[in-house]
């Protein structure tokens, strides 16, 4: 398991799968729209918000 950290400051926790098959795609953030991260192949990440910019926040999961 592995963090990443956009540059907003939110943070996503990334748990990657096997799939079989080849997938691409990037994930943007939530907050600020930014691409965290691409990928290409057949590991595929998903990503957890963890921990955010300081703002209000109804989200318990
Ligand atoms: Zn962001």
């Amino acid at each position: 398991m592995r963090t990443v950290t956009c540059e907003c400051g939110a943070v996503y926790e990334v748990t990657e799968t096997k799939v079989p098959f080849r997938d691409r795609d990037n994930f943007n953030c939530d907050r600020c729209g930014e691409e965290v991260e691409r990928w290409n192949g057949s590991t595929i990440p998903s990503f957890r918000l963890i921990a955010g910019p300081p703002e209000k926040s109804g989200d318990a999961e």
